[in-house]
């Protein structure tokens, strides 16, 4: 067992989402009944109000503060997550035509992308699982997060990512010490031989086997916000959508922020951004909030979201529906355009997934979606500058296949 630092939570169990059975917390990822997804359920009559913001306010600078609100507690031995910067950001929003505008950075965080909070999350519950190995399938950022948690805790890492990946993510997440396996095509073919790994090795699989405590991480950028704001729901956040965890996570997080009484007032309006290349849950929204359908060939500059069947995807659009949000599929063209726009207005340097939320932003803008008096949230989660470490050597692409896999990969796997 690891160590980890004492906090209280709050945790009854995990709850299916098909079949509404609730699970104690033991190694299970899906539900014992149905295989449905499992997500942790809280008891927010447990929390008095007042004495839960004095602890989120006098907790630690990073995301642990929320801990009372997160199914595991602190490893002692992980560096600082989160507690990134809300940034009012005026003369963007001058540009732009929204007068209260911010801009969540969390291009801050040790590896560069929000997802050091996801992983920060299943790292924690792999330690607490007492696992020596941890994996993912990777659009870029999660390979180096993956990467980076695994060398700081000396455990052994193997990230799978498309070989078209960007090559400055990819050379991170090898200087990191990672195994990094490109595998000949789309996400979705990674993700699939992935799923079959993660069935036959115990692994810390963080998109898999641990999924409910990843997932859980992507909560804590819109717990930041509120706390940011003076204890106050964004009035609209606009979200970056690849697996669509990050825009649930946000509803959810505005739900248990309201459930414990440390907001009031209207939940945010929550708006999907997604590059037209690969945009099946904009696409659904837009097409009257129907099923997603998948996108078999993403193509486009935001490669962090080409994501052609989100495992999210269905979830994502009900909760837009539901906030009352929107959504855009906007062109590379805008989106390149817009990380300019960012660079030289704000002095914010964002890789292009950031470029396709605030190009959403500004269509909706023009669309007339966000009122004169109310907040914006933009989630900025990407930085520019991953391209600048020289890559180690690398083993070539294999097919999307276990055997070939094992083949080329024998002596790592000993
Ligand atoms: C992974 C990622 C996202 C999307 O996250 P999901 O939770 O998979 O929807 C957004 N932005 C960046 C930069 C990412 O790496
Ligand atoms: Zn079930």
């Amino acid at each position: 067992m690891a160590t980890t630092l004492d906090r209280t939570t709050a945790l009854r169990g995990f709850r299916c989402r098909a079949c509404r059975t609730l699970q104690p917390a033991d190694e299970r990822f899906v539900c014992a009944e149905c295989y449905g997804p499992i997500e942790p359920e809280y008891d927010f009559a447990s929390f008095e109000t007042e004495e839960l913001r004095a602890r989120i306010e006098a907790g630690p600078a990073s995301l642990w503060r929320y801990a009372d609100l997160l199914p595991v507690a602190e490893p002692a031995s992980h560096f600082p997550v989160g507690w990134t910067p809300l940034l009012r950001a005026n003369r963007l929003g001058d540009a732009i035509g929204i007068d209260r505008l911010f801009l969540k950075d969390d291009t801050r965080n040790p590896s560069l992308s929000f997802k050091d909070r996801p992983v920060a999350l299943a790292l924690a519950r792999a330690l607490e699982l007492g696992l020596d190995t941890l994996a993912c399938a990777s659009t870029g950022n999660l390979a180096g997060a993956v990467a980076a948690a695994a060398a700081r805790n000396g455990l052994r890492a193997f990230v799978f990512v498309p070989a078209t990946t960007d090559e400055g993510k990819i050379a991170g997440a090898a200087a990191y010490g990672a195994t990094v396996v490109r595998v000949r095509g789309t996400y979705d073919q990674v993700n699939r031989l992935c799923g079959r790994l993660a069935d036959e090795e115990r692994w810390g699989f963080v998109n898999f086997t641990l999924r409910p405590y990843y997932a859980e991480g992507s909560k804590t950028l819109l717990f930041e916000c509120a706390e940011q704001l003076g204890w106050r729901l964004p009035d609209h956040v606009v979200v970056p959508v690849g697996s669509g965890a990050l825009l649930t996570r946000t509803a959810t997080a505005a739900a248990q922020l309201r459930a414990s009484g440390l907001v009031d007032g209207r939940p945010s309006r929550i708006h999907a951004a997604q590059p037209a290349g690969c945009a099946p849950v904009s696409d659904a929204v837009l097409d009257g909030y129907r099923e997603v359908r998948p996108v078999r060939d993403p193509l486009t500059v935001a490669r962090s979201l080409a994501i052609g069947t989100p495992a999210d995807g269905d979830g994502s659009v009900a909760v837009i529906r539901a906030s009352g949000g929107s959504a855009a599929a906007v062109s590379d063209r805008a989106v390149l355009d817009s990380c300019d726009l960012l660079a030289h207005t704000e002095g914010v340097l964002v890789e292009p997934a950031g470029g396709v939320v605030l190009a959403t932003a500004r269509a909706l803008a023009l669309q007339g979606a966000f009122g004169p008096d109310e907040s914006v949230v933009l989630y900025l989660t990407g930085n520019a500058y991953k391209g600048v470490v020289e890559a180690p050597p690398l083993g070539q692409p294999i097919a999307a296949d276990v055997d070939e896999f094992r083949a080329a990969y024998a002596e790592a796997l000993a």
